[in-house]
Protein backbone atom coordinates (compact mmCIF):
# COMPACT_ATOMS: atom_id res chain seq x y z
CA UNK A 1 0.00 0.00 0.00
CA UNK A 2 1.41 3.67 -1.00
CA UNK A 3 1.78 5.76 1.57
CA UNK A 4 -0.08 8.98 2.36
CA UNK A 5 2.65 11.32 1.27
CA UNK A 6 2.81 9.10 -2.21
CA UNK A 7 -1.05 9.24 -2.27
CA UNK A 8 -1.23 13.24 -1.78
CA UNK A 9 1.89 13.37 -4.94
CA UNK A 10 0.01 10.93 -7.14
CA UNK A 11 -3.20 14.03 -6.63
CA UNK A 12 -0.40 16.83 -7.63
CA UNK A 13 1.08 14.63 -10.33
CA UNK A 14 -2.41 14.33 -12.07
CA UNK A 15 -3.14 18.02 -11.79
CA UNK A 16 0.17 19.25 -13.12
CA UNK A 17 0.50 15.96 -16.43
CA UNK A 18 -3.39 15.58 -17.10
CA UNK A 19 -6.29 16.29 -18.86
CA UNK A 20 -8.92 14.81 -18.40
CA UNK A 21 -11.77 13.89 -20.79
CA UNK A 22 -15.13 16.13 -20.94
CA UNK A 23 -13.76 17.82 -17.65
CA UNK A 24 -13.22 21.57 -16.95
CA UNK A 25 -9.83 21.63 -16.22
CA UNK A 26 -10.02 24.56 -14.00
CA UNK A 27 -12.86 23.53 -11.78
CA UNK A 28 -10.61 19.97 -11.25
CA UNK A 29 -7.69 21.45 -10.02
CA UNK A 30 -9.64 23.12 -6.86
CA UNK A 31 -11.10 19.80 -6.43
CA UNK A 32 -9.65 16.54 -4.48
CA UNK A 33 -9.23 13.78 -6.78
CA UNK A 34 -10.45 10.19 -5.97
CA UNK A 35 -8.17 7.66 -7.13
CA UNK A 36 -9.50 4.56 -8.10
CA UNK A 37 -6.80 2.03 -7.38
CA UNK A 38 -8.75 -1.06 -7.84
CA UNK A 39 -12.52 -3.00 -8.64
CA UNK A 40 -14.10 -5.81 -6.81
CA UNK A 41 -17.10 -6.97 -8.55
CA UNK A 42 -19.76 -3.44 -8.64
CA UNK A 43 -17.18 -1.70 -6.15
CA UNK A 44 -14.48 0.45 -7.28
CA UNK A 45 -11.93 1.11 -4.13
CA UNK A 46 -9.59 4.13 -3.77
CA UNK A 47 -6.55 4.42 -2.55
CA UNK A 48 -7.76 4.73 0.96
CA UNK A 49 -9.29 1.60 1.11
CA UNK A 50 -12.29 3.40 0.62
CA UNK A 51 -15.13 1.54 -1.18
CA UNK A 52 -17.77 2.63 -3.94
CA UNK A 53 -20.42 1.21 -6.13
CA UNK A 54 -19.75 1.62 -9.30
CA UNK A 55 -23.86 3.08 -10.72
CA UNK A 56 -22.99 3.99 -13.56
CA UNK A 57 -20.90 0.74 -15.06
CA UNK A 58 -17.47 3.12 -15.47
CA UNK A 59 -19.23 5.23 -17.95
CA UNK A 60 -21.56 2.69 -19.15
CA UNK A 61 -19.54 -0.58 -20.05
CA UNK A 62 -19.05 -2.62 -17.17
CA UNK A 63 -21.73 -5.25 -17.43
CA UNK A 64 -21.17 -8.46 -14.82
CA UNK A 65 -18.50 -6.65 -12.48
CA UNK A 66 -14.96 -6.15 -12.46
CA UNK A 67 -12.40 -8.68 -11.92
CA UNK A 68 -14.92 -10.99 -13.16
CA UNK A 69 -12.62 -14.78 -13.26
CA UNK A 70 -14.25 -16.01 -16.30
CA UNK A 71 -13.06 -12.38 -18.20
CA UNK A 72 -9.97 -12.29 -16.42
CA UNK A 73 -9.23 -15.54 -17.11
CA UNK A 74 -9.87 -15.06 -20.94
CA UNK A 75 -7.68 -12.07 -21.22
CA UNK A 76 -4.16 -13.74 -19.15
CA UNK A 77 -4.94 -17.05 -21.26
CA UNK A 78 -4.38 -14.55 -24.53
CA UNK A 79 -2.00 -13.04 -23.04
CA UNK A 80 0.09 -16.17 -22.93
CA UNK A 81 -0.44 -16.29 -26.87
CA UNK A 82 -0.14 -13.34 -28.21
CA UNK A 83 -1.15 -9.88 -26.85
CA UNK A 84 -1.79 -7.95 -30.52
CA UNK A 85 -1.31 -8.65 -33.99
CA UNK A 86 -2.38 -6.23 -37.19
CA UNK A 87 -5.87 -7.23 -38.74
CA UNK A 88 -4.95 -5.84 -42.26
CA UNK A 89 -3.76 -8.65 -43.91
CA UNK A 90 -4.08 -11.14 -40.96
CA UNK A 91 -6.93 -12.64 -39.10
CA UNK A 92 -7.12 -14.83 -35.53
CA UNK A 93 -9.14 -17.12 -33.99
CA UNK A 94 -11.14 -14.77 -31.51
CA UNK A 95 -11.73 -12.48 -34.17
CA UNK A 96 -13.53 -15.39 -35.93
CA UNK A 97 -15.45 -17.02 -32.89
CA UNK A 98 -16.63 -13.09 -31.35
CA UNK A 99 -17.93 -12.46 -35.61
CA UNK A 100 -19.93 -15.31 -35.44
CA UNK A 101 -21.33 -15.05 -32.05
CA UNK A 102 -22.57 -11.88 -32.88
CA UNK A 103 -23.88 -12.57 -35.74
CA UNK A 104 -25.90 -14.56 -33.97
CA UNK A 105 -27.26 -12.58 -31.05
CA UNK A 106 -28.05 -9.92 -33.55
CA UNK A 107 -31.01 -9.29 -35.59
CA UNK A 108 -31.32 -11.73 -38.34
CA UNK A 109 -30.03 -9.60 -41.38
CA UNK A 110 -26.81 -8.49 -40.04
CA UNK A 111 -24.59 -10.96 -41.34
CA UNK A 112 -20.96 -9.32 -41.12
CA UNK A 113 -18.93 -7.50 -38.76
CA UNK A 114 -16.20 -4.67 -39.09
CA UNK A 115 -14.28 -4.25 -35.80
CA UNK A 116 -13.05 -0.71 -34.25
CA UNK A 117 -11.70 0.61 -31.09
CA UNK A 118 -14.44 2.89 -29.62
CA UNK A 119 -18.12 3.58 -30.16
CA UNK A 120 -17.21 6.97 -31.96
CA UNK A 121 -15.21 5.09 -34.45
CA UNK A 122 -17.78 2.14 -34.99
CA UNK A 123 -20.28 5.51 -35.90
CA UNK A 124 -17.74 6.62 -38.05
CA UNK A 125 -17.32 3.50 -40.09
CA UNK A 126 -21.33 3.19 -40.28
CA UNK A 127 -21.62 6.78 -41.60
CA UNK A 128 -19.14 5.82 -44.12
CA UNK A 129 -20.19 2.76 -45.30
CA UNK A 130 -23.77 4.36 -45.33
CA UNK A 131 -22.20 6.57 -47.66
CA UNK A 132 -20.07 4.27 -49.81
CA UNK A 133 -22.38 1.89 -50.23
CA UNK A 134 -24.86 4.76 -52.19
CA UNK A 135 -21.90 6.02 -54.28
CA UNK A 136 -20.97 2.97 -55.39
CA UNK A 137 -25.02 1.71 -56.02
CA UNK A 138 -24.70 5.02 -58.64
CA UNK A 139 -27.00 6.85 -56.29
CA UNK A 140 -24.36 10.00 -56.21
CA UNK A 141 -26.96 11.91 -54.51
CA UNK A 142 -27.78 10.27 -51.31
CA UNK A 143 -25.29 11.78 -49.31
CA UNK A 144 -27.06 13.33 -45.85
CA UNK A 145 -28.34 12.27 -43.01
CA UNK A 146 -30.92 12.35 -40.26
CA UNK A 147 -30.26 12.72 -36.86
CA UNK A 148 -32.25 13.12 -33.91
CA UNK A 149 -32.17 16.37 -31.75
CA UNK A 150 -30.02 16.22 -29.08
CA UNK A 151 -28.62 13.09 -30.60
CA UNK A 152 -25.02 11.81 -29.40
CA UNK A 153 -23.01 9.16 -31.30
CA UNK A 154 -19.53 10.35 -30.17
CA UNK A 155 -17.15 12.87 -30.16
CA UNK A 156 -14.99 12.35 -33.34
CA UNK A 157 -15.91 14.91 -36.31
CA UNK A 158 -17.87 12.96 -37.98
CA UNK A 159 -19.67 11.08 -35.23
CA UNK A 160 -20.06 15.04 -33.97
CA UNK A 161 -22.09 15.77 -37.68
CA UNK A 162 -24.28 13.65 -36.32
CA UNK A 163 -24.43 14.97 -33.15
CA UNK A 164 -27.13 17.29 -31.94
CA UNK A 165 -26.02 18.65 -28.25
CA UNK A 166 -25.46 22.01 -28.32
CA UNK A 167 -22.97 22.30 -25.44
CA UNK A 168 -21.06 19.65 -27.11
CA UNK A 169 -21.25 20.50 -30.54
CA UNK A 170 -22.30 24.09 -31.33
CA UNK A 171 -18.22 24.86 -31.47
CA UNK A 172 -17.49 22.58 -34.05
CA UNK A 173 -20.07 23.65 -36.39
CA UNK A 174 -18.44 24.93 -39.43
CA UNK A 175 -15.83 21.47 -39.13
CA UNK A 176 -18.89 19.44 -39.89
CA UNK A 177 -21.12 18.33 -42.23
CA UNK A 178 -24.46 18.86 -42.52
CA UNK A 179 -27.24 16.65 -41.19
CA UNK A 180 -30.96 16.90 -41.11
CA UNK A 181 -32.85 16.95 -37.79
CA UNK A 182 -35.47 14.98 -36.82
CA UNK A 183 -37.06 16.43 -33.32
CA UNK A 184 -36.84 13.60 -30.48
CA UNK A 185 -39.52 12.19 -29.37
CA UNK A 186 -39.01 13.59 -25.69
CA UNK A 187 -42.37 13.82 -23.84
CA UNK A 188 -41.03 15.72 -20.81
CA UNK A 189 -39.86 18.59 -23.31
CA UNK A 190 -42.09 18.97 -26.28
CA UNK A 191 -44.10 21.73 -27.40
CA UNK A 192 -48.52 21.63 -26.47
CA UNK A 193 -48.72 17.77 -25.13
CA UNK A 194 -46.66 15.84 -22.74
CA UNK A 195 -48.88 12.89 -23.90
CA UNK A 196 -46.82 10.05 -25.47
CA UNK A 197 -48.49 8.80 -28.21
CA UNK A 198 -49.58 12.24 -28.99
CA UNK A 199 -45.59 12.95 -29.18
CA UNK A 200 -45.01 9.86 -31.24
CA UNK A 201 -47.42 10.58 -33.80
CA UNK A 202 -46.20 14.53 -34.15
CA UNK A 203 -42.45 13.18 -33.96
CA UNK A 204 -43.14 11.24 -36.80
CA UNK A 205 -44.77 13.44 -38.66
CA UNK A 206 -42.22 15.96 -38.56
CA UNK A 207 -39.76 13.08 -39.38
CA UNK A 208 -41.72 11.62 -42.31
CA UNK A 209 -42.43 15.32 -44.21
CA UNK A 210 -38.00 15.29 -43.86
CA UNK A 211 -37.90 12.00 -45.70
CA UNK A 212 -40.27 12.86 -47.81
CA UNK A 213 -39.27 15.53 -49.63
CA UNK A 214 -35.03 14.91 -49.25
CA UNK A 215 -35.39 10.83 -49.90
CA UNK A 216 -32.94 11.32 -52.95
CA UNK A 217 -30.51 13.02 -50.77
CA UNK A 218 -30.50 10.67 -47.63
CA UNK A 219 -28.16 7.93 -47.52
CA UNK A 220 -29.13 6.96 -43.52
CA UNK A 221 -31.13 7.77 -40.72
CA UNK A 222 -29.31 7.49 -37.59
CA UNK A 223 -30.05 6.95 -33.86
CA UNK A 224 -30.16 5.08 -30.72
CA UNK A 225 -33.35 2.36 -30.04
CA UNK A 226 -35.91 3.42 -27.48
CA UNK A 227 -33.24 5.61 -25.17
CA UNK A 228 -31.30 8.38 -26.24
CA UNK A 229 -28.72 8.15 -23.50
CA UNK A 230 -26.31 10.86 -23.36
CA UNK A 231 -28.95 13.33 -24.27
CA UNK A 232 -30.11 12.64 -20.82
CA UNK A 233 -31.49 9.52 -21.12
CA UNK A 234 -34.75 10.39 -23.05
CA UNK A 235 -36.82 7.58 -23.42
CA UNK A 236 -38.93 6.98 -26.57
CA UNK A 237 -42.79 6.65 -26.46
CA UNK A 238 -43.55 2.79 -27.78
CA UNK A 239 -43.61 2.45 -31.30
CA UNK A 240 -41.44 5.47 -32.55
CA UNK A 241 -38.72 2.73 -33.19
CA UNK A 242 -40.81 0.76 -35.34
CA UNK A 243 -42.48 2.96 -37.58
CA UNK A 244 -39.13 4.89 -37.88
CA UNK A 245 -37.81 1.06 -39.51
CA UNK A 246 -41.41 1.31 -41.23
CA UNK A 247 -40.49 4.92 -43.12
CA UNK A 248 -36.94 4.10 -43.91
CA UNK A 249 -37.94 1.36 -45.74
CA UNK A 250 -40.39 3.23 -47.32
CA UNK A 251 -38.11 5.72 -48.76
CA UNK A 252 -35.25 3.79 -49.61
CA UNK A 253 -32.82 5.03 -46.53
CA UNK A 254 -30.73 3.20 -44.77
CA UNK A 255 -31.25 2.73 -40.49
CA UNK A 256 -27.96 2.93 -38.84
CA UNK A 257 -29.25 2.29 -34.73
CA UNK A 258 -26.37 3.02 -32.35
CA UNK A 259 -26.66 0.65 -29.63
CA UNK A 260 -23.13 1.66 -27.76
CA UNK A 261 -25.03 2.70 -24.84
CA UNK A 262 -28.25 0.72 -25.14
CA UNK A 263 -26.98 -2.87 -26.05
CA UNK A 264 -25.77 -5.35 -23.89
CA UNK A 265 -28.18 -5.91 -21.82
CA UNK A 266 -29.47 -2.39 -20.29
CA UNK A 267 -32.63 -1.56 -21.70
CA UNK A 268 -33.80 -5.22 -20.26
CA UNK A 269 -33.28 -7.08 -23.26
CA UNK A 270 -30.04 -8.12 -25.03
CA UNK A 271 -30.46 -5.57 -27.74
CA UNK A 272 -32.96 -2.53 -27.34
CA UNK A 273 -34.46 -3.56 -31.12
CA UNK A 274 -35.45 -6.61 -30.47
CA UNK A 275 -38.49 -4.86 -28.33
CA UNK A 276 -40.05 -3.43 -31.16
CA UNK A 277 -38.92 -6.34 -33.50
CA UNK A 278 -36.76 -3.64 -35.87
CA UNK A 279 -33.83 -5.15 -38.26
CA UNK A 280 -31.62 -2.42 -38.87
CA UNK A 281 -29.30 -2.27 -42.11
CA UNK A 282 -26.38 -1.05 -39.89
CA UNK A 283 -25.69 -2.19 -35.84
CA UNK A 284 -23.02 0.09 -33.76
CA UNK A 285 -21.89 -1.84 -30.53
CA UNK A 286 -19.25 -0.61 -28.10
CA UNK A 287 -18.91 -0.07 -24.17
CA UNK A 288 -20.32 -3.41 -23.19
CA UNK A 289 -18.96 -5.92 -26.09
CA UNK A 290 -16.40 -6.67 -23.94
CA UNK A 291 -18.09 -6.40 -20.65
CA UNK A 292 -16.17 -2.90 -19.72
CA UNK A 293 -12.71 -4.69 -19.65
CA UNK A 294 -11.05 -3.18 -23.06
CA UNK A 295 -11.66 -0.76 -26.08
CA UNK A 296 -13.24 -2.52 -28.43
CA UNK A 297 -16.27 -2.12 -31.02
CA UNK A 298 -18.34 -3.25 -33.99
CA UNK A 299 -20.41 -2.11 -36.67
CA UNK A 300 -22.59 -4.90 -38.25
CA UNK A 301 -24.24 -4.52 -41.50
CA UNK A 302 -26.69 -6.70 -43.83
CA UNK A 303 -24.80 -9.20 -46.49
CA UNK A 304 -26.89 -6.03 -49.11
CA UNK A 305 -24.95 -3.40 -47.80
CA UNK A 306 -21.66 -5.90 -47.29
CA UNK A 307 -21.65 -6.98 -51.00
CA UNK A 308 -21.77 -3.36 -52.48
CA UNK A 309 -18.25 -3.45 -51.87
CA UNK A 310 -17.55 -6.46 -54.02
CA UNK A 311 -15.68 -5.93 -56.88
CA UNK A 312 -12.30 -6.45 -58.95
CA UNK A 313 -9.30 -4.90 -57.13
CA UNK A 314 -8.91 -1.68 -59.46
CA UNK A 315 -12.64 -0.91 -59.10
CA UNK A 316 -11.41 0.95 -55.54
CA UNK A 317 -15.09 -0.36 -54.08
CA UNK A 318 -12.78 -1.49 -50.65
CA UNK A 319 -13.84 -0.15 -47.47
CA UNK A 320 -10.51 1.81 -46.94
CA UNK A 321 -10.58 1.98 -43.06
CA UNK A 322 -9.03 0.07 -40.17
CA UNK A 323 -6.77 1.20 -36.93
CA UNK A 324 -3.43 -0.03 -35.66
CA UNK A 325 -5.20 -2.06 -33.06
CA UNK A 326 -8.78 -3.34 -34.98
CA UNK A 327 -9.89 -6.34 -33.55
CA UNK A 328 -7.31 -6.27 -30.92
CA UNK A 329 -6.96 -10.02 -29.70
CA UNK A 330 -7.09 -9.34 -25.85
CA UNK A 331 -10.13 -7.63 -26.22
CA UNK A 332 -11.54 -9.95 -28.67
CA UNK A 333 -10.77 -12.82 -25.71
CA UNK A 334 -12.65 -10.36 -23.19
CA UNK A 335 -15.50 -10.35 -25.70
CA UNK A 336 -15.79 -13.82 -25.81
CA UNK A 337 -15.86 -14.35 -22.36
CA UNK A 338 -18.19 -11.52 -21.98
CA UNK A 339 -20.84 -13.16 -24.01
CA UNK A 340 -20.00 -16.34 -22.75
CA UNK A 341 -21.75 -15.53 -19.14
CA UNK A 342 -24.91 -13.75 -20.56
CA UNK A 343 -25.62 -17.64 -22.07
CA UNK A 344 -24.38 -19.29 -18.87
CA UNK A 345 -25.47 -17.75 -15.81
CA UNK A 346 -28.77 -16.73 -18.14
CA UNK A 347 -28.50 -13.25 -17.14
CA UNK A 348 -31.01 -11.68 -18.77
CA UNK A 349 -33.54 -13.80 -16.76
CA UNK A 350 -32.24 -11.97 -13.79
CA UNK A 351 -33.07 -8.24 -14.75
CA UNK A 352 -36.82 -8.00 -14.45
CA UNK A 353 -36.59 -8.37 -10.40
CA UNK A 354 -33.50 -5.48 -10.64
CA UNK A 355 -35.68 -3.39 -12.91
CA UNK A 356 -38.34 -3.59 -10.86
CA UNK A 357 -36.78 -2.78 -7.77
CA UNK A 358 -35.27 0.45 -9.41
CA UNK A 359 -39.04 1.56 -10.55
CA UNK A 360 -39.75 1.21 -6.37
CA UNK A 361 -37.45 3.39 -5.02
CA UNK A 362 -37.48 5.72 -8.07
CA UNK A 363 -41.04 6.27 -6.62
CA UNK A 364 -39.91 8.00 -3.88
CA UNK A 365 -38.19 10.88 -5.38
CA UNK A 366 -41.77 11.54 -7.30
CA UNK A 367 -43.35 14.09 -5.44
CA UNK A 368 -40.36 16.07 -4.61
CA UNK A 369 -40.16 19.77 -5.73
CA UNK A 370 -36.59 19.46 -7.10
CA UNK A 371 -37.19 16.45 -9.52
CA UNK A 372 -38.94 17.54 -12.99
CA UNK A 373 -39.12 14.24 -14.78
CA UNK A 374 -37.61 10.65 -14.12
CA UNK A 375 -37.43 8.74 -16.79
CA UNK A 376 -36.16 4.82 -16.85
CA UNK A 377 -35.86 1.93 -19.65
CA UNK A 378 -34.73 -1.31 -17.71
CA UNK A 379 -31.16 -0.01 -16.16
CA UNK A 380 -30.88 2.97 -17.68
CA UNK A 381 -32.30 6.05 -15.57
CA UNK A 382 -32.31 9.89 -15.86
CA UNK A 383 -33.53 11.98 -13.09
CA UNK A 384 -34.34 15.77 -14.16
CA UNK A 385 -33.52 18.43 -11.42
CA UNK A 386 -35.33 21.87 -11.98
CA UNK A 387 -35.51 24.75 -10.14
CA UNK A 388 -39.43 25.26 -11.12
CA UNK A 389 -41.24 22.24 -11.22
CA UNK A 390 -44.23 23.45 -12.92
CA UNK A 391 -42.68 25.39 -15.78
CA UNK A 392 -39.94 22.43 -16.09
CA UNK A 393 -37.31 25.32 -15.65
CA UNK A 394 -33.36 23.89 -14.87
CA UNK A 395 -31.45 24.32 -12.39
CA UNK A 396 -29.00 27.37 -13.46
CA UNK A 397 -25.95 26.24 -14.85
CA UNK A 398 -23.72 27.63 -12.47
CA UNK A 399 -25.13 25.49 -9.63
CA UNK A 400 -23.81 22.69 -11.21
CA UNK A 401 -26.71 20.83 -9.28
CA UNK A 402 -26.38 17.25 -10.78
CA UNK A 403 -22.20 17.47 -9.87
CA UNK A 404 -23.08 17.95 -6.45
CA UNK A 405 -25.48 15.39 -6.31
CA UNK A 406 -21.93 13.54 -7.46
CA UNK A 407 -19.68 14.89 -4.20
CA UNK A 408 -22.56 14.09 -1.98
CA UNK A 409 -23.04 10.50 -3.49
CA UNK A 410 -19.16 10.25 -3.52
CA UNK A 411 -19.17 10.91 0.46
CA UNK A 412 -21.92 7.75 0.86
CA UNK A 413 -20.21 5.17 -1.02
CA UNK A 414 -21.32 5.38 -4.72
CA UNK A 415 -19.99 6.86 -7.87
CA UNK A 416 -22.76 8.86 -10.52
CA UNK A 417 -21.70 11.16 -13.31
CA UNK A 418 -24.61 13.71 -14.30
CA UNK A 419 -25.47 15.36 -17.75
CA UNK A 420 -25.92 18.54 -16.41
CA UNK A 421 -29.06 18.41 -14.65
CA UNK A 422 -29.99 15.15 -15.06
CA UNK A 423 -28.75 12.58 -12.52
CA UNK A 424 -27.51 9.22 -14.33
CA UNK A 425 -27.75 5.61 -12.83
CA UNK A 426 -27.21 2.67 -15.05
CA UNK A 427 -25.67 -0.10 -12.72
CA UNK A 428 -23.67 -2.88 -14.01
CA UNK A 429 -26.27 -6.14 -14.31
CA UNK A 430 -24.32 -7.77 -12.32
CA UNK A 431 -25.21 -5.78 -9.32
CA UNK A 432 -27.28 -7.51 -6.77
CA UNK A 433 -30.91 -6.65 -5.19
CA UNK A 434 -28.75 -5.60 -2.17
CA UNK A 435 -26.44 -3.34 -3.70
CA UNK A 436 -29.11 -2.02 -5.49
CA UNK A 437 -30.85 -0.78 -2.93
CA UNK A 438 -28.38 0.90 -1.33
CA UNK A 439 -27.32 2.94 -4.73
CA UNK A 440 -31.06 4.12 -4.77
CA UNK A 441 -30.78 5.16 -1.10
CA UNK A 442 -27.17 6.83 -1.62
CA UNK A 443 -28.76 8.33 -5.05
CA UNK A 444 -32.36 9.61 -3.14
CA UNK A 445 -30.69 11.25 -0.08
CA UNK A 446 -27.94 13.14 -2.12
CA UNK A 447 -30.83 14.25 -4.77
CA UNK A 448 -32.79 15.33 -1.68
CA UNK A 449 -30.17 16.81 0.60
CA UNK A 450 -28.79 18.96 -2.35
CA UNK A 451 -32.48 19.71 -3.87
CA UNK A 452 -33.10 20.57 -0.34
CA UNK A 453 -30.11 22.96 0.11
CA UNK A 454 -30.23 24.35 -3.60
CA UNK A 455 -34.33 25.31 -2.91
CA UNK A 456 -33.59 26.73 0.64
CA UNK A 457 -30.10 28.31 -0.92
CA UNK A 458 -28.77 27.62 2.00
CA UNK A 459 -24.86 26.63 2.44
CA UNK A 460 -24.56 22.72 1.08
N1 LIG B 1 -22.83 6.33 -29.27
C1 LIG B 1 -23.51 6.41 -28.11
C2 LIG B 1 -24.97 6.19 -28.10
C3 LIG B 1 -22.83 6.71 -26.92
O1 LIG B 1 -23.52 6.80 -25.77
C4 LIG B 1 -21.43 6.91 -26.96
C5 LIG B 1 -20.70 7.25 -25.74
O2 LIG B 1 -21.22 7.50 -24.70
C6 LIG B 1 -20.79 6.81 -28.19
C7 LIG B 1 -21.51 6.51 -29.32
C8 LIG B 1 -19.31 7.00 -28.27
O3 LIG B 1 -18.65 5.90 -27.73
P1 LIG B 1 -17.12 6.03 -27.28
O4 LIG B 1 -17.09 6.88 -26.07
O5 LIG B 1 -16.73 4.61 -27.01
O6 LIG B 1 -16.38 6.60 -28.44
Amino acid sequence: MASTRTLESLSERDKKYLWHPFTQMKDWAAEDVLMIEKGEGVWLIDTDGKRYLDGVSSLWCNVHGHRVAEIDQAVKDQLDRVAHTTFLGLSHPLAVELAEKLVHITPEPLTRVFYSDSGSEAVEIALKIAYQYWQQKGQKKKQKFIRLSDAYHGDTIGSVSVGGIALFHDIYRPLLFEALEAPSPHPYRWRGTDNPEKVCHQALERAEAIMKCRANEVAAFVMEPLVQGAAGMIVHPEGYLKKIRELTKRYDILLILDEVATGFGRTGSLFATEQEQVNPDILVLAKGLTGGYLPLAATLTSEALYEGFLGKYEELKTFFHGHTYTANPLACAAAVANLEIFEKKDILNTLPEKIDLIRKRLSELRDQAWVGDIRQKGLMVGIELVEDKKQKQGVPLHLKAGHRVTLKAREKGAIIRPLGNVIVLMPPLGMTQQELNQLMSVTIESINEVGKALTEKSNL
